[in-house]
């Protein structure tokens, strides 16, 4: 068993809960970070440890992929094909290709093993896998990080409320849950959800305005989505009733039903008035952006320079290949990159890692910090990285051309 120090050596350090530290290192004993400085400070305090250069590269934590659907990996066709006119286009789309190809079986399992393997050679340590299979629990033994494989539900009628509410009594408490959507998870059901997730000390994920056919359904009772449940038989008028008193969008009528705390993951929140971004920040509730998804279903753009404002750091998430070209954080670094001129480099690529980190409430990774896990990324670096805003630059606009190296200390053998 090897106990020495090792200090990993090199031009640029990015910790992300400080700023970017010029010919640093990292200190790892066993299993975890003990220190983060400059390398000259690591050598004085650690003068017995093993030194590693890594030279042309920026050590970075490991990043997180807050959302993802390993399920639909084998319906990439839809994601690189043309984008339906509508959402719920999207959805038939979906779910007629779910039809025609299978929900499980090898080749979904293969497609999603694939993925996930993809992901951490990419650098991704932590994924939150939504499903309505078991696909996602299966990986789990396959994937070299931590990966959260939470069970979806949904059902939006009345007459099958007692059997969901029974179903999910029923679950192990080990099994992490998640809810689809207010448009499709009745409000008895997403109140018990919340209700077992907060038992449990679990995070609990929701799909959250993503689009403006969901506002329009709770503003106004009508529009696409509303067509849509009516025409597949699931609509229910008492929904009316219950937001009738909620003047704002989902993200309101979430906080009336009691659905927000520090626990709930609103992934997409797209449309969200300022007054739902003060909303979510005092409720303490994540958002978790997936710029890729929401460029592709062209359901609009996040108010992330609000979030940010407001002390909301979001996560980030790639969604699934049946609405997004690519599976890649770097990739969706890129596009917020791009999207938004107005943030700096830094918030993005904290985004990809603490942001992910806390909006899953995983302690021990998302920074490059004393006490977290010895799990760090080297990313090469091209030339001419003159000062840390270059090194910043090049992480959050090279997009899915990165393939960083790993370096993790187990001292397992
Ligand atoms: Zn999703």
């Amino acid at each position: 068993m090897n106990d020495s120090v090792h200090i990993h050596a090199a031009p640029w350090v990015v910790p992300v809960d400080q700023p970017p530290i010029a010919g640093g290192g990292v200190a790892l004993h066993h299993n975890r970070i003990v220190a983060v400085n400059t390398v000259a400070h690591l050598v004085a305090a650690y003068p017995d440890a093993v030194l590693v250069e890594h030279p042309d590269a920026v050590l970075t934590p490991p990043l997180v992929n807050a959302h993802i659907h390993l399920e639909l990996s084998h319906l990439e066709q839809l994601g690189k094909g043309d984008p339906p006119d509508q959402f719920t286009g999207w959805i038939l789309a979906l779910l007629a290709l779910r039809d025609a190809l299978g929900a499980t079986g090898d080749e979904v399992a293969d497609a999603a093993r694939k993925i996930v393997e993809q992901q951490y050679a990419e650098g991704v340590s932590v994924i939150a896998d939504i499903g309505n299979t078991s696909v996602g629990q299966e990986l789990m033994p396959h994937f070299a990080g931590n990966l959260l494989a939470f069970k979806e539900y949904l059902g939006f009628s009345n007459h099958r409320l007692g059997d969901n509410l029974a179903r999910l009594g029923a679950e192990s408490p080990d099994i992490l849950c998640a809810a689809h959507a207010i448009y499709s998870t009745h409000k008895q059901l997403l109140q018990q959800l919340k209700r077992r997730a907060n038992q449990n000390r679990a995070v609990l994920p929701i799909h959250v305005a993503e689009t403006m056919a969901e506002i329009q359904m709770i503003n106004q009772g009508s529009g696409e989505m509303v067509d849509f449940l009516v025409k597949r038989g699931f609509w229910e008028k008492d929904f009316l009733n219950e937001v009738n008193a909620c003047s704002g969008g989902t993200i309101t009528y979430l906080s009336q039903i009691g659905l927000l705390d520090e626990r709930t993951l609103c992934v997409h929140a797209v449309h969200a008035s300022d007054e739902e971004v003060t909303m979510l920040a005092k409720s303490g509730a994540k958002v978790c952006l997936c710029p890729g998804s929401n460029r592709f279903l062209k359901v609009g753009k996040a108010p992330v320079k609000r979030y940010l404002e407001a002390g909301i750091l979001p996560a980030l998430g790639t969604d699934s290949l049946a609405s997004n070209p690519e599976v890649s954080i770097w990739r969706e670094m890129q596009l917020l990159h791009l999207d938004y001129p107005e943030l700096n480099d830094a918030e993005i690529f904290a985004m990809a890692t603490k942001g992910g980190a806390e909006a899953l409430a995983i302690s021990d990774q998302g920074t490059l910090t004393a006490g977290m896990k010895a799990d760090v990324l080297a990313v090469a670096l091209p030339e001419n990285m003159v000062d840390a805003a270059d090194v910043l630059r090049y992480l959050v606009s090279a997009g899915s051309r990165v393939k960083p190296a790993r370096i993790q200390h187990t001292w397992s053998l």
